[in-house]
């Protein structure tokens, strides 16, 4: 039975909440659990939001004015192709509000990002689960003509594996009265963006964030790009639910830290590249790694079963992301940090495995 109170509405009783990555404070962790961003944010982004402070006594704006511009200039559509939310989660819970009901359900893969159900079930929208290939791919042939609303995270979590964009597209154009939302969160780490093709589209929702590439977890920024129909509409929603939805300091944060949009990408690189040294040593040590286009690995041994290797981290002080469902549960999802921290987790893992056979 689980605990709610006596005023608790019934449509919410089997309500599963999102359990996020846990943020234990009994020691200083090095933490590669959460997908964050190793890097702090720029100069320019702490003096902005600093600067907001002094101004915190009114309200943002609703309309999110010089954000929003900025993001339509960087991707190259126009202001009423874009929305600002409160971390990315908003605009997907906005959309799965905005489009989907008891005659408008919605698929996505079995194994992904774990809050898809949980919005669903927030409101009530039938769902299913499609399975995931053998190797962890996104077979997109399963969404091709599906006359359903799909959601689909590209690249993939927690398995970092991506969609091309053509299979993106045929997914799209072969679902015209459906809306398919991409959510791109990792897109910065070597995946292909779609938002071009919002473009061509009118049912393709793209969603972003500025948690992963940009530093900005702890601010709370996302977006989401598509035809102004779509966007008019999960206004709509923003508007009934909460229009400050964006505070005054996350927002000249965004500003400053697309203006800096050079060194973002720049530590995408690097990101990129410790994924790389930390996949090949792993391979090393016997695991098996799939090939992320995100800020994580998505790793098993043969010799340590996915929870031992993550309790026994966590009992050296290193947070790694391990998941119950039977499926992954052989896995872990390690977030890529700076090449020391990976160094740590590295030579903690070694050691583990050491042990372990002797
Ligand atoms: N989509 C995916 C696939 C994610 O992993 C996350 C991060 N937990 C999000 C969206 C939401 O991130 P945020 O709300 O911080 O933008």
């Amino acid at each position: 039975m689980k605990k709610m109170s006596k005023f608790f509405s019934e449509k919410f009783a089997s309500l599963e909440a999102y359990t996020p990555g846990e943020q234990p404070k009994d020691m200083k962790y090095i933490k590669l659990n959460t997908n964050e961003s190793p890097f702090a944010p720029s100069p320019s982004v702490i003096k902005a939001a600093e600067e907001e402070a002094g101004r915190l006594q009114l309200y943002s704006d609703p309309e999110l004015t010089p954000l929003v511009a900025k993001l339509a200039e960087l991707y190259g559509v126009d202001k009423e192709n874009v929305i600002a939310t409160n971390g990315s989660d908003e605009v997907l819970n906005f959309a799965f509000m905005a489009f989907s009901d008891d005659s408008h359900p919605i698929i996505f893969p079995d194994i992904t990002y774990g809050f898809y159900p949980v919005f669903a079930n927030l409101s009530g929208i039938p769902y299913e689960e499609i399975p995931l290939k053998e190797d962890f791919t996104v077979d997109y042939r399963d969404y091709v003509g599906k006359g359903k609303n799909i959601v689909i995270a590209n690249p993939n979590a927690p398995t970092g594996l991506a969609l091309t964009l053509s299979e993106i597209e045929e997914i799209v154009r072969t679902n015209p009265d459906n809306v398919v939302i991409i959510d791109e969160a990792y897109v910065d780490f070597g995946g292909e963006s779609a938002i071009p093709l919002t473009k061509k589209y009118d049912n393709l929702l793209v969603t972003g964030t500025f948690s992963k590439s940009r530093s900005l977890a702890g601010a709370r920024l996302g977006f989401g790009i598509a035809s102004k129909e779509i966007i008019r509409d999960l206004n709509t929603i923003r508007y009934s639910t909460n229009p400050y939805n964006v505070n005054r300091m996350t927002m000249m944060a965004g500003c400053a830290a697309l203006d800096d949009n050079d060194y973002y990408m720049q530590n995408c690189k690097t990101v990129m590249e410790n994924r790389a040294y930390t996949k090949s040593r792993l391979q090393a040590l016997g695991f098996s790694v799939l090939d992320s286009k995100a800020n994580f690995l998505f790793a098993k041994s043969p010799d340590i079963s996915g929870e031992e290797l993550y309790l026994s981290l966590k009992s050296r002080g290193i947070l790694i992301r391990h998941f119950k469902k039977e499926r992954i549960k052989d896995y872990n999802r390690i977030t890529i940090g700076t090449r020391a921290e990976m160094d740590a987790f590295l030579s903690a893992t070694e050691n583990i495995l050491k042990e372990k056979k002797q």
